[in-house]
């Protein structure tokens, strides 16, 4: 692409932000469309299909020569919008991956600041699911028309927006087997819903966690007892959590079942070694500290190593008892706490659930009731070697659009499309991207849309896709 071309492309991208994508995105804000997972209801509740019709009217405001698209909807299942946009290139195929649905709503918002009311401020825009991930459908198709309005040629593109991505993309397969014959062979997969390290570069995935989660119950009574009348009879529900809890997770050294872990291979840790040297104290400082709190290790890299192929785990929900303020001396019958496993990229989640549920439900202390629920696991996924085309032409973006070299690290989270693809086309190559950088705060209080990055990406998007 040479210069002129290239700034046209960058006026087209950011003046499309500026006028079109931001006022929408700011609409699209104050839907609180959360995921199935999160609302039972949401079929009846039309949060959903109303999120998902938005994003496809804005699509009649793109200026896109050619293109089929359509909002296709599976009994019972959330609706997926299908865009096929026809090579004005040679035959390549990428296919441009995003979802819509959203992690819901939180505590502890800044005054001022909440999940479905949008704040822009100090270059950022405030409120759940703008960076996670609604921002992904209008980035893909910028830097499509961007191309198309600079003349440069592309190869053929499908974009598809899921509604399920927060809940495990438990409906995506069912998609993908019905849409299998239109998406074809895709080549390159461009997947705009992970981490970026910092905001001074271009970031790639290069591998991601799999999610094991599920809710670990034990109850011991019918009702609850006065726990001075009880206590020394009936044994605690949440002291034999406890214990339960030990036998996966060492509670002194947070150290998982050596179920849970594989060999890290070398090339990734030495690219994690490389992106410490670059993001140095970034890598704790992004998060929101108290005073004198200290991260598990002094070691950057360490660190990045044990947040990308360390198995973790948080206890991110807990049932069974009353807020504090009306909590009465009771003995309580029962407690429950949905934990949530992370895994390493390259083991199988549907192994490791396995010995999760054996190691938490065997032998259980004497009558007990106990019981691990399992969600859908979610295998993680590691990218195949990037190709030297694909690694010249991120590394020119990252230099043209943010002015330094493209860097790449594993991510922590999980995205379950990724390895979905991985196994059905052996061969395709990824650009696993995204703004949910520093700060930015996906899926907790006061997330935000680092608006300049998310420019930056979608040039960087129009430049690796004219590459094709
Ligand atoms: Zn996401």
């Amino acid at each position: 692409m040479n210069a002129e071309a290239s700034n046209a492309v960058v006026r087209f991208v950011d003046a499309t932000w500026q006028r079109s994508i931001l006022p929408t995105l700011t609409e699209y804000i104050r839907i609180p469309n959360k995921s199935p997972a999160f609302d039972p209801e949401w079929e009846q509740r039309g949060h959903m299909q109303a999120a998902v019709e938005l994003l496809d009217h804005w699509c009649d405001s793109v200026p896109l020569r050619h293109h089929d698209r359509r909002i296709v909807t599976l009994a019972g299942r959330t609706p997926l919008l299908f865009i096929d946009i026809p090579a004005t290139g040679d035959g390549s195929t990428a296919l441009l991956y995003g979802h819509y649905d959203k992690q819901p709503e939180f505590t502890g918002w800044a005054p001022g600041l909440s999940p479905w009311e949008p704040v822009l401020r100090d270059g950022k825009l405030y409120g759940r699911g703008g960076a996670d991930d609604g921002y992904a459908l209008f980035a893909s198709l910028t830097a499509i028309a961007a191309l198309e309005e600079a003349g440069i040629p592309h190869g053929r593109c499908v974009v598809i927006i899921e509604g399920c991505e927060e809940s495990g993309s438990f409906d995506l397969p069912h998609y993908i087997e019905a849409l299998e014959d239109e998406i074809g062979q895709p080549d390159l997969v461009v997947c705009l819903d992970a981490e970026c390290g910092n905001y001074d570069q271009l970031w790639l995935t290069t591998s991601l966690r799999g999610m094991l989660p599920g809710v670990l119950s034990v109850d011991v009574l019918t009702e609850g007892q006065h726990s001075g009348a009880a206590g020394g009879i009936v044994p605690s529900s949440f002291r034999l959590l406890r214990g339960l809890l030990e036998r996966v997770e060492n509670a002194a050294t947070g150290e998982l079942h050596e179920a849970l872990h594989t060999a890290i291979p070398p090339e990734s840790r030495a690219e994690l070694e490389a992106a410490a040297a670059v993001l140095g104290d970034g890598i704790i400082s992004r998060f929101p500290w108290l005073e004198g709190v200290a991260p598990v290790s002094g070691d950057a890299a360490q660190l990045l190593v044990q947040n990308t192929w360390y198995p973790s785990l948080a206890t991110v929900g807990l049932s069974g008892a009353p807020e504090i303020g009306d909590a009465g001396n009771t003995l309580r019958p029962g407690t429950s706490a949905k934990l949530v496993f992370r895994l390493p990229p390259t083991l199988d989640a549907g192994e490791a659930a396995r010995s999760v549920k054996t190691l938490l439900e065997a032998n259980p202390p004497p009558g007990a009731k106990v019981a691990f629920d399992l969600e859908t696991p979610q295998t993680g996924w590691r990218a195949p070697p990037t190709a030297p085309w694909l690694k010249s032409a991120l590394d020119q973006a990252s230099r043209r659009h943010f002015g330094q070299t493209a860097m790449s690290m594993g991510m922590g989270g999980t995205i379950p499309f990724m390895k979905m693809l991985g196994d059905a086309y052996p061969d395709v190559q990824f650009m696993v991207t995204g703004v949910l950088g520093p700060k930015s705060n996906a899926h907790g209080p006061n997330e935000f849309l680092h608006i300049a990055t998310a420019r930056k990406l979608t040039a960087c998007v129009a430049d690796v896709l004219a590459t094709l």
